[in-house]
């Protein structure tokens, strides 16, 4: 009998969403006492407090109280954003990779799971691009259902192949039906997988298309582009790069110029894929040759990475491309970024704070820790400046006013 535990899995979300929507009702004013905040937009306040009412901070006042929460010893900031999350991948039965492709009552109760874990991971909004099981999971959570980040998602992604994509007309037919089915954002794959060396596939005319009528629609997009794809998508007016794996110098600077955010990955997406090698080899797109490749290519991310942060004027976001097997660890791509990436920590909280949150055109809403901002507050036992592995120790979740996490823990 062991699948009769996901029923009890879901029962007790549920239960627990309804808990936390009373508390919602009932403490309409909470203070939280802090010595040391990163704000979200790279300043640190040092002994002060939050004031939230409702889902929004409403005050930074050191006199605030009765102190809801003390936390101490501990470093407060906003909740974490991660641009690009696959949330509904999980691991079947027989504990291989089946990505999104299960719509089973079982893969339902693991993408729920995902989302609990990445939330006490500390990221309280995610981008998860790229299949229509995210948009019951998005629903769901913002009614307040099922307990998880805020998603936002793409539902089906425009899949170059070349001439087959389609013409101008066609292309943007396919983002107005994005649109429809209820995209926050178009997701268009531009390049093969890089373990088949990352060619373009989708014509300059054919990305100029799809960009451009997103935009119209006042959608946003991101372009899955390596190499020479990277340029092409800048060029189109799309909105942000995902990976960029060989970019040139040259390219990093047109994205600079353009305005176009660059979300590269420093490391943890290879690295859950080798430590999780027998679960995905076999399974749709991971072969033998593709492993021995990804060998090779994270050096060359960890490349991109140090040159992209040497680039002035560059905007580059925090996402993780979490897959199966990364759901809840996306902070180790912080500590791949500053360790591998020569990331300056505080530009990597910032990344997945306030420059994330303007990524997402969320900026007015989310991702720093000011009056008339959600209240999406986390604390770390320890301090990211110095120590960035205390990326890995949430202690505190709070998203949107209501506490979802409150570990006990010592005073430094
Ligand atoms: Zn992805």
């Amino acid at each position: 009998m062991r699948t009769s535990i996901y029923p009890f899995v879901l029962l007790c979300l549920i239960m627990i969403g309804n808990a936390i929507h009373s508390q919602r009702l009932a403490d309409k004013r909470i203070v939280i006492r802090a010595d040391t905040i990163l704000d979200g937009k790279g300043n640190t306040f040092k002994n002060t407090r939050i004031v939230v009412e409702g889902d929004k901070i409403v005050a930074i006042d050191p006199k605030a109280g009765p102190i809801d929460y003390d936390l101490r010893g501990l470093t407060v900031l906003p909740g974490w954003i991660d641009a690009h999350a696959h949330i509904t991948w999980s691991f079947g039965k027989d504990g291989k990779n089946v990505g999104a492709g299960e719509t089973t009552p079982e893969a339902a109760y693991r993408s729920a799971a995902n989302a609990w874990s990445t939330l006490m991971a500390g990221f309280t909004t995610i981008q998860s691009v790229g299949s229509p099981t995210d948009l019951p999971l998005r629903d769901a959570i913002a009614r307040g259902a099922l307990v998880g980040p805020r998603i936002l998602t793409a539902v089906e992604p425009l899949m170059g192949r070349g001439e087959q994509t389609g013409t101008a007309e066609e292309i943007r037919a396919f983002i107005r039906k994005q649109k429809q089915a209820g995209a926050d954002v178009i997701k268009i794959f531009a390049s093969q997988s890089i373990r088949q060396g990352g060619g373009m596939t989708l014509s300059q005319q054919q990305l100029n298309a799809a960009c451009n009528e997103a935009r119209k629609q006042g959608l946003r997009t991101l372009v899955h582009a390596y190499k020479d794809a990277v340029r092409a998508a800048s060029m189109a007016g799309c909105t942000q790069v995902e990976h960029g794996t060989l970019a040139t110098d040259d390219d990093l600077k047109l994205l600079a110029k353009n305005g176009t955010y660059l979300d590269p990955q420093a490391g943890l997406v290879i690295e859950n894929y080798l430590l999780n090698k027998e679960r995905y080899l076999g399974t749709p797109g991971y072969t033998e040759e593709g492993f021995v490749a990804m060998i090779k290519i994270l050096p060359m991310n960890h490349d991109l990475v140090q040159r992209a942060s040497k680039t002035p004027g560059l905007k580059i976001v925090f996402g993780t491309d979490a897959v199966a097997g990364s759901h809840g660890r996306n902070a180790e791509e912080f500590i791949d970024r500053v360790r591998d990436g020569g990331v300056d920590p505080m530009t990597a909280m910032v990344s997945a704070n306030s420059l994330g949150a303007e990524a997402l055109g969320m900026g007015d809403r989310i991702g720093s820790i000011a009056p008339g901002k959600q209240a999406d507050i986390i604390a770390l036992d320890g301090n990211p400046l110095t120590d960035i592995t205390s990326v890995r120790r949430v202690v505190f979740v709070m998203k949107g006013g209501v506490v979802y996490k409150n570990v006990p823990h010592a005073r430094h």
